[in-house]
This record gives C-alpha cells, structure tokens and sequence, in this order.
C-alpha cells in the first residue's frame, strides 16, 4: 500500500498504472486519514465519500479494461468550497450560500472530471474568498498543520491545509490578491496562480473579476504543471479566457505543450532573474530575508544570473487595489439578494420576521448572511463607485493599475522573471491579526501587483528549517512555462 505522506499525481499515477494499489483504495485510506487528522485541522467543509469512491471504481474498471489513463485518473484531490461541482452545496463558506446546491459544474471541474479525477470534498476559505488566513469563514477555523496555534493563511487556507497535512494529493484554490500563494507558503507546498485569462473563471464564485484566477496547490511544482496544463485553455463561456496556442513567432511560447512538464533546462538557465528592490524592504521579517537569500545565493551557485531591477509604483498597489477589489466585490455580491441561490424559506419568518416588502427581506437575509468582513467591502466598494466619488476613487485608482502593470513591463525588458518573497512574515498565529484589518491587507502586499498586472507567479517553499516560508516568482504574461520551469530546475537540485 501506497504511504499517503509524499504522494504526488507523479508517483499515483506511477502506480496505479503498475497496478501496486487501486483508485479505490487510495481514495478509501484518504478518507480513513481526514477522518482522524481532520478533526485538529479543520481543512474540510464538507466530504463526499460516495461520488468519490464511485469516481474511482470507474477508473480501477477502466485501468483493468486497458483504456489509456489520463495522469490526473483517480487522483484525489481537494476543491476550494467557491467552485462549483454539479449537486453539491457550495457555500464559498457565507452563510447566504449555506443551503446553495451548484446547478452545473465549473469549467475547470468539468476538466477535472473527464480526467478522471476524484474530488474528496470541499474545503474551508475566508468568506467570499475575503482574507489572509481562512478566519473570515462563517464556518469553523482551520489551522495550520506545520503548527496548530497558526493560521493556514487564506483564503484557499484549507486548500493549502488539505495538501500539507496529507489530506489530498493537490487541490484548487483561487488568488484574488495572493489567496494561493500566501496559505501556500504559510503550509509548505506549491501554489501557482495563472496569468489571468489563462484559466476560466466560470463556475467561480467571483470576488472581483477582473483580479480572479483559479490555480493549483500541490506539494511539488511539477504537480503544479500537471494540474495547470489540464485546466487552462480557452472557455467559450469565460470570455476572458484564452488559447495561447504554439507559434514560433509567437511572442509567448507555448504553455499547453511539452515546455510545461519537461522543461528544458539548458534553456532555464539562462532566464535571467530580477530582483526588485522594492520588496525587499526593512519590514520584512528576519527568517524570511534570510530564507529567500539564500534561496537566492543556491540559484546564483548553480548559475542563474540576477539582476537588481525597480518596480516603482510598488507602494501604491495596496491602495489600489483595496479600491478596486471592494469596487467589483460589491457589484458581485448584489445578487446574493435572498432570493436567488439561497433558500429563503429556510431563514425567514415573515410575520415573526416583520417582513412587509423586497428591501425587509434584502435587510434580513443580507444583514445576517453576510460576515463583517464581507460588508465592510461591500460598503467600501458602494462608497468608490457612488457618482461624487467615482473620479476621485475609482478611476484614478485604475490608472495606477496601468502604471503598476507598466512597471513590470520595463522591468521585463530587462529580466525574464522576477524573485521576491511571497509574504512579509510566515504563518501567524490564531487571533492574531483579526481585530486590525489593516494589518491582515498587509499579508498581501508582495502578491496583490501580480493581480493588477494580471501575470502569473509561483510560491514555492525554501529549504529553511521551522516555520515554512516560500519564494515567490514572477514571469511574463502566458510564460508559466518559465516559473515553474525554474520551479522544476531548484526542486531537482
Ligand atoms: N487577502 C486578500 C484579500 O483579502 C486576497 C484574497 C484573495 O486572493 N482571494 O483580499
């Protein structure tokens, strides 16, 4: 039998092809291990034993009967609870969602399923995606499994838990502002989030739209590829989305074909890589200057070239985004009106409720259906777009978005990636940042610009000792290939 601890879609797949243990099995002793270790955790919301166990019959039947296996068959993996699979409650942990049964599945389950893969359950976020450390669940706390008195990070917090602790061979999560990489590199394992547009968003339940991306959490960057590759791709019902397809005068390389999983790494070596000055600043804890330089000495050592380079407008990003986010989060969110996708039969009295008309129960059900957190962006984001401040706010803070994304382009002339940390300190403890929000926006200040320049980038973890910290790296728009090419290279060395 197969030792969950270490499995990856690489080795699973290995061996289930060899036949030294069915899908069956594997997904029976996954179930068997979140039932104890899960309980300390908390990663998952919800389990469905059923459908899985189901799912991975249909692949032993399949590998018996010598159809060729895709390399995610019977993989089991674990699925952020805001995005949708078909019959399931789907609850992006609000407790306006609490009775909300997904009607289709999401693009990137769609994917998922006719791979063959097998979903263990639904894991916990922060409310509506909002959040650095999965405490904004309207739900249960999760926490982390490298150290328990610590938050996992957020908002794909139990996402990254799940994989950490063994609970899940990978899983989705989505990165709004740094929601993949941060828990990512709070737990220890691999988050990538994609170039924008590279994966559909459809299916997503959408924070701010124009910043959303779903992507992997594995526990090797190679599993990081895998599950990139078989879910992006153009979606005729994202309109965002797109098919960078093969072209040698193409400016963007190919991520769909063989560059993504064997990298050739002659060619790796010689992306030159920048280092902007601008992250790494005095703020920055001690452990993690000193984990990412020397992750950065390894990478000199071996003979990658580095190059300073400036990113200007770095200091603005967080106001900026924290106009733009709450803006597109309080359009979003309008729809959650009581009505629709909740079940207002469930929570509403209408005579002991006093209800009368529409707004009494728009003010009930989104009163108490909503978290803190969740209507302090709502108010927020009404605030930024209401007519008298529109320009003040909202429109200036997109053309600082442009000057953010210019940055990178300059800075991109002259390196081929780019090297930072993923967050200023490793995981915090339970409680600590919750009564200062400006403390918690403050966890995403090294993620938040990839999201305004809509590029993609990788948070992997350093070799250090104790807590986990991860570097995070940076490419060129569609150039995955690069970061996890570069990903792949350390990972090997
Ligand atoms: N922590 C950030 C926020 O609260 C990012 C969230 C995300 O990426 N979904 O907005």
């Amino acid at each position: 039998m197969m030792d969950l601890k270490n499995l990856t879609i690489k080795k699973f797949n290995k061996g289930l092809v060899k036949k030294e243990f069915s899908a069956f099995e594997i997904t029976k002793a996954f179930f068997d291990l979140i039932k104890s270790r899960d309980k300390e955790i908390g990663a998952y919301l919800r389990l469905s034993e059923n459908t899985a166990l189901e799912r991975a019959k249909i692949v032993d039947a399949e590998l018996n009967s010598n159809s060729k296996l895709s390399i995610l068959a019977g993989i089991p993996l674990a699925i952020k609870d805001n995005i949708l699979i078909k019959g399931e409650i789907t609850t992006a942990a609000s407790k306006i969602l609490e009775n909300y049964k997904a009607s289709y599945d999401a693009t990137v389950i769609k994917k998922l399923k006719n791979n063959g893969a097998v979903f263990l359950g639904k894991t916990n976020m922060d409310e509506f995606a909002m959040g650095s450390s999965t405490e904004n669940s309207a739900f249960q706390k999760t926490r982390n499994p490298r150290d328990s008195e610590r938050v996992p990070g957020g908002s794909s917090g139990g996402s990254a838990a799940a994989v950490a602790a063994d609970m899940a061979v990978a899983a989705l999560g989505s990165d709004t502002g740094g929601s993949i990489r941060q828990p990512a590199n709070f737990c220890g394992v691999v988050g990538l989030k994609p170039t924008y547009g590279a994966v559909s968003r459809y299916g997503l339940i959408a924070m701010a739209s124009s910043l959303d991306q779903i992507g992997p959490i594995t526990k090797t960057v190679e599993d990081a590829a895998i599950l990139f590759k078989e879910i992006s791709g153009k979606d005729k019902f994202d309109a965002t989305s797109v098919d960078i397809k093969y072209n040698d005068e193409s400016p963007y390389i190919n991520y769909v074909g063989d560059e993504l999983l064997n990298p050739n790494f002659e060619k790796i070596k010689k992306l030159k890589i920048g280092l902007p000055k601008e992250y790494f600043i005095e703020g920055l804890n001690k452990e993690t200057q000193k984990a990412v330089q020397e992750t950065i000495e390894n990478l000199k050592k071996s003979g990658f070239e580095f190059k300073e380079i400036s990113l200007p407008r770095t200091k603005y990003a967080l106001s900026c985004y924290y106009i733009i986010m709450p803006a597109e989060v309080s359009v979003n969110v309008a729809r959650f009106d009581g009505i629709r996708y909740s079940r207002i039969q469930n929570s509403i009295r209408p005579s002991a409720d006093k209800i009368q008309n529409l707004r009494d129960i728009y003010l009930k059900t989104r009163g108490e259906g909503f978290g803190d957190e969740v209507k302090r962006r709502i108010i927020l984001g009404t605030f930024v777009l209401s007519s008298g401040y529109y320009d003040t706010y909202y429109s200036k803070a997109q053309k600082v978005r442009q000057m953010i994304k210019h940055d990178f382009e300059k800075a991109f002339q002259e390196v081929d990636v780019i090297l930072t940390p993923v967050s200023p300190t490793p995981a915090f403890k339970i409680g600590e940042k919750t009564s200062d929000p400006l403390q918690m926006y403050l966890e995403d200040i090294f993620t938040i610009p990839v999201n305004l320049a809509g590029l993609p980038a990788v948070s992997i973890p350093t070799r250090t000792k104790g807590l986990p910290i991860g570097f995070q790296l940076i490419g060129k728009h569609f150039r995955e290939a690069d970061i996890l090419g570069i990903g792949q290279w350390y990972e090997r060395n």
